[in-house]
């Protein structure tokens, strides 16, 4: 049996991006300004200091990404306090912290959650009708996993 969770109206909202790709989330951070102003920004450290400099409101910040902060994400999206990752990471360059890039995605996928890696997808889920009403997703079953027999 699968479970669900409800999305307020005001969704949690993760904001990470890359050192390559900060410029290109602020921009559509700013163009988004007044979309984003009704849900509540979280972000991993230099990428919220940006975002809170250009958006002139508070941000709730992590650490920065390759000192936990990808983690701390992660961990919210586990303990299912966050509706919508966008994350801009780099296609370009391997980062010191790929395996916790990886840990993220995965989780986010693992939680079915809203995730947009780009622009383009972050456009398209920020106009959505669903973004203005509660919604109800899906949480995967992992009952199994847990109850599976382990031979002593
Ligand atoms: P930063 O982290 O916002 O602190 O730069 C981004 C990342 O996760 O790499």
């Amino acid at each position: 049996m699968s479970h669900t969770r409800k999305l307020n109206i005001r969704k949690r909202v993760a904001l990470v991006a890359h050192d390559n790709k900060k410029k290109d989330l602020i921009e559509w951070a700013i163009y988004n300004k007044t979309v984003l102003s009704k849900h509540e920004l979280i972000a991993t450290g230099t990428t919220g200091k940006l975002l809170e400099e250009e958006l002139d409101r508070p941000v709730k910040k992590v650490f920065s990404g390759p000192l936990g902060g990808d983690q701390q994400i992660g961990a919210l999206i586990a303990e299912g306090k966050l509706d919508l990752l966008i994350f801009f990471w780099d296609p370009m360059e391997a980062q010191p912290h790929d395996s916790d890039v990886k840990a993220l995605l995965r989780l986010a996928v693992a939680w079915n959650i809203l995730m947009a890696c780009n622009r383009t997808t972050a456009d398209f889920i920020l106009t959505s009708v669903l973004m203005r009403d509660e919604y109800t997703i899906d949480i995967p079953d992992y009952s199994g996993y847990l109850t599976r027999k382990l031979s002593p």
